[in-house]
């Protein structure tokens, strides 16, 4: 592996970029544009703060780099260098022995890379970086890079902050999130909601006085725990590695009661995930508060006793698998690599959804294989793979 393109991927992955650790996050950000100063002088580097919506109250940078080749046409490459949290310390078995290593301590181990960050998505950083370093003289396009905060936590300081003034330059963009050997055409959308049972409050040695919103909650997510199953193919013409994508509903948060063990609350709330597939973010959230109301009327609880309230809602997003952005990238990923790589929607969601909407042909690409233990712990990074990636890249810069 070319030191060149791993040094700096370590030195990336060692800064804990999670949304408490305020001084890591400048570092790697002064980190960056030191980088791309570095590697692309050409480059004009402009950060573009942002007001972090998580963690402290305080500005998050965005790093833009624009190279003009004096071409008719810009292609954005989007990456983020914040990541999740990890909890270390963690044990590998390499043979017989076990090697213990941190997190944030990246650690080469036989073919790959361990270290949170590794994989998502600090090996499209310097992956962008250095593709474009790397296909400089020989550019087709202009190259904006554009290197981003807050990717992980959703937030407003992130890609939104930077948005209006990339889809201004941009005629194609690269999410440089994803898996490799896919080419994502599309997305899922994600609606976020909080649904919440009202009952009223009492003693527990009296429950026959009170209408308890746990037990009323527990029977009403009851009734959709199955919805994964039945839940709703898209219509949309996709093809995907991971099969027809359905809508998936997951309950990720559960709350209820007070600190005594001894009191009925007066209510109790689930927090939901729902994965969708259809064009129209308005009718993921109708279809959202239809399976919550439905279920509630069919348990004989009233509108009053439940509400359903949409926290959030990034839609999905979706261009044919035979775009002439789609099938030319993947012509050239194959050649470059000697990989079949399929066309195909992601079930998860990520920044591309901001340009899509702007009418920015999108797709996504990346580093990332199944067993790259994303957003897990001993997340990791086939160093081959991501030789691959820079390869790829550099080549779609040049043709
Ligand atoms: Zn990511």
């Amino acid at each position: 592996m070319n030191d060149e393109v791993l040094k700096p991927l370590m030195d990336l992955v060692a800064f804990k970029t999670v949304r408490y650790n305020v001084e890591d996050y400048e570092r790697a950000a002064d980190y960056i544009v030191k980088l791309i100063e570095r590697e692309i002088p050409e480059a004009s580097v402009e950060v573009v703060e942002g007001i972090a919506t998580y963690g402290k109250k305080r500005k998050v940078k965005n790093i833009l780099a624009y190279v003009d080749a004096g071409a008719d046409k810009t292609v954005a490459l989007v990456s983020h260098y914040d990541v999740v949290d990890a909890k270390g310390p963690r044990r590998i078995k390499v043979g017989d022995s076990v090697i213990e290593f941190d997190p944030f301590k990246p650690t080469l181990i036989g073919d790959r890379l361990y270290g949170r960050g590794a994989a998502d998505d600090k090996s499209a950083v310097v992956a962008s970086i250095f593709a474009t370093k790397y296909a400089l003289n020989e550019l087709s396009k202009n190259v904006l890079l554009v290197i981003a905060a807050e990717e992980e936590t959703g937030g407003e300081g992130g890609i939104k902050a930077v948005a209006d003034k990339v889809a201004e330059l941009a005629d194609e963009v690269i999410v440089i999130d994803g898996m490799y050997g896919v080419i994502a055409n599309g997305a899922s959308g994600v609606v976020h909601a909080k649904v919440k049972v009202y009952g009223t409050q009492g003693h527990a040695g009296m429950p026959f006085l009170c209408r308890n919103p746990t037990h009323a909650l527990i029977r009403l997510l009851n009734t959709v725990l199955n919805y994964n199953i039945f839940g709703a193919y898209s219509e949309l013409p996709v093809r995907s590695h991971f099969k027809t994508i359905a809508d998936r509903l997951t309950i990720t948060r559960l709350s209820a009661g007070l600190e005594s063990y001894n009191v009925i609350s007066r209510d109790a709330e689930a927090g939901i995930d729902f994965r969708y597939v259809t064009e129209e973010p308005e009718a993921a959230e109708d279809m959202l508060k239809r399976i919550f109301y439905g279920a509630a009327s069919s348990l004989g609880l009233s509108m009053e006793d439940v509400s359903v309230e949409i926290i959030g809602n990034h839609p999905s997003r979706y261009i044919p698998p035979n775009h002439p952005f789609i099938t030319r990238f993947k012509e050239i990923a194959e050649e470059v690599t000697g990989d079949k790589h399929v066309v195909g929607v992601e079930r998860g969601g990520n920044d591309g959804f901001i340009f899509a909407r702007r009418g920015i042909p999108t797709l996504t690409y990346g580093a990332m294989t199944e067993d790259s233990n994303i957003h897990a712990p001993l997340e990791n990074l086939r160093l081959d793979v991501y030789e691959k990636l820079i390869k790829v890249l550099t080549e779609y810069l040049k043709r």
